[in-house]
């Protein structure tokens, strides 16, 4: 639809779609198991025809979220036009009266994604060129992750990763410290020098526990510790950065860049890891990353478990982005990645930690409607 007047497009109606798949195999963190897990698909059209694609983190009750967008966010978007995006931001976020967060601002993300694919795809530009410059045509990928369990089955998945060509490995962890420790150096004989680890605990510790770990880690030469408290206790981050050497993660359990501003500008996180379709959409990771690269922190974006709208935003902010990284990519081929559109999961395109930037217009996906509907969240 290159060469329609940007300025002229209205929304004309959105429509969240929620879906439910069965993950090819268990996801398991230190919060528990996952066996299957859900999102919602945002699509808003326009009267000029051009659809345009997002994706809102909302792994359980996926119904409520598609409820919330429909009903609480849909009104103060249709009629509006499509390439104002700060104001539907701004918009959308008065839709709630209290602090930035939940539900809210999840349903959100997936909303502000959208009219970054209908702009892109107005202008026949790439979203990473509207964000600012395709920085980069390929960017660098890690791969998430080897799952905490008994350690020679950690083991082989630690091979099967490295074997997938990744040069970077995320390893889950969590309590017992003990255990904890055996295995961040068992995973590093496995590895040997050449691959970089990294290790995330999903907030598995408490900070006495949290600094016997860091130590190990350091010592094994890690790269990054991963969420080793609750997102909260921010005092305790500070705290661990004071007091090991290992350079601290954080930013996926983030919403709007206020949630990041005391552990960035204290620069106590090394690595900001907004997820786009939590965090407030394309619009606020970008400020998001941003705000980390006026203190030197690295932008690396989270998108676990998600599907392909979100780690196709995140590919287009990557390239975009001077302080990118490095972006997760999950080694599991889920429904969510390989059958709601065109454009193959991360994994499967990566080459030795390299991932191409789509380079069509928008994001640069087709979505595959029949999917949408055979995945579509039971009543
Ligand atoms: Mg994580």
């Amino acid at each position: 639809m290159k060469g329609a007047t940007t300025g002229g497009i209205r929304i004309s109606d959105v429509i969240a779609h929620p879906l439910t798949q069965k993950l090819p195999r268990p996801t398991v963190t230190s919060w528990g198991s996952y066996e299957e897990v859900s999102m919602v698909l945002v699509e808003v059209r326009t009267d000029a025809g051009i659809v345009g694609i997002g994706e809102t983190l909302g792994r359980f009750a996926p119904r409520a979220y598609a409820r919330l967008i429909e009903t609480a966010l849909k009104p103060r978007l249709v009629g509006q036009p499509a390439a104002s995006i700060g104001t539907h931001w701004a918009g959308m976020r008065r839709a709630l009266s209290g602090r930035a967060g939940g539900m809210l601002l999840e349903a959100m993300s997936g909303v502000d994604i959208a009219p970054w694919d209908i702009l892109g795809k107005t202008a026949g530009l790439p979203v990473a060129t509207l964000l600012g410059g395709m920085n980069r045509t390929e960017i660098d990928v890690y791969a998430a992750a080897v799952n905490w369990g008994p350690l020679p089955e950690m083991e082989a998945e630690l091979a099967a990763l490295i074997a997938q060509g990744f040069p970077l490995i995320k390893v889950k962890m969590a309590r017992p410290v003990d255990e904890a420790i055996r295995r961040i150096e068992a995973m590093r004989r496995k590895a040997g020098d050449g691959i970089a680890l990294c290790v995330d605990a999903n907030w598995a510790y408490e900070l006495d526990e949290a600094i016997e770990v860091g130590h190990a880690l350091a010592a094994n030469g890690y790269t990054w510790f991963e969420e080793p408290l609750a997102p909260e206790i921010e005092q305790g981050y500070e705290e661990l950065r004071r007091r090991c050497a290992v350079p601290l993660a954080a930013g996926e359990s983030n919403f709007t860049v206020d949630q990041a501003k005391r552990l960035v500008t204290s620069r106590t996180l090394s690595v900001l890891q907004p997820d786009v379709a939590r965090a407030g959409g394309i619009t606020e990771t970008r400020r998001m990353a941003d705000f980390a690269g006026a203190f030197d922190v690295a932008y690396a974006p989270h998108i676990g478990m998600s599907g392909i709208v979100c780690e196709t935003a995140s590919v287009h902010l990557s390239a975009a982005m001077p302080n990118f990284r490095v972006m997760e990519c999950e080694g599991d081929r889920s429904p969510f990645k390989t059958e709601i559109a065109d454009l193959a999961p991360g994994c499967l395109r990566q080459r030795g930690g390299k991932l191409d930037v789509p380079a069509g217009p928008g994001l640069g996906l087709m979505i595959d409607w029949d999917a949408v509907a055979r995945l579509r969240s039971p009543e």
